[in-house]
């Protein structure tokens, strides 16, 4: 399915949109995202596509970003309209689905969720959240070595760990930028994790 001309045809299209270092670091997702999907059994087509497709909104300017929400009458929580960068995530699922013709509700979901998570994630889900983390061109979080080790031994503990750094760094930065799912997230797999 990844070679049949559709998906080459969506692969060409993101490289041409996004910029060099962005189609990298989205390629690294596909593959981890790939390899994720080996471990845990999920299907690797849907893993890669996913992948390729979950940052497809990031290019779309940052003044842009609350009039087309708007136009394509995608609903805004308080905490998006104050930190724009997070509507990429609603915003490429809709583009995903508009323009590169996905239909598979999982793959979907995957891409509106990678950034925030959400508790009781699919597998796929929890896939592409965790490899966007993960992907091989990533070099800033703290924790790296860890959470990629523990990610091919029990991915929700990788959903844990990444939401508890997740919300360390932004906590640094301005408490009040805080998604409240991704607080939620955190709540979910911590408690999942010690029961
Ligand atoms: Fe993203
Ligand atoms: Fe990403």
């Amino acid at each position: 399915m990844i070679r049949d001309e559709k998906y080459l045809e969506i692969k060409r299209a993101i490289k041409k949109t996004l910029d060099k270092e962005r189609y990298q670091h989205t390629l690294g997702v596909a593959y981890t995202a790939a390899s994720l999907a080996m471990r845990y059994g999920e299907d690797l087509d849907r893993a890669f596509i996913a992948g390729i497709l979950h940052d497809c909104a990031k290019n779309i300017a940052p003044a842009e970003r609350i009039a087309k929400c708007e136009k394509w009458g995608i609903k805004m929580t308080d905490v998006e309209r104050r930190n724009t960068a997070l509507l990429h995530a609603k915003m490429g699922a809709f583009l995903a689905k508009e323009q590169y013709g996905i239909n598979d509700p999982d793959i979907l979901s995957a891409v509106a969720y990678h950034t925030t998570g959400r508790p009781a994630m699919t597998l796929l889900e929890k896939i592409i959240y965790v490899a966007d983390y993960i992907e091989p061109n990533r070099d800033r979080a703290p924790n790296l070595k860890e959470i990629r080790s523990t990610a091919f031994e029990d991915i929700d503990r990788a959903v844990y760990e990444i939401s508890r750094d997740t919300i360390e760094f932004v906590s640094k930065k301005d408490l009040a930028d805080i998604d409240p799912t991704s607080k939620a997230v955190y709540e979910y797999y911590k408690n999942l994790h010690i029961t």
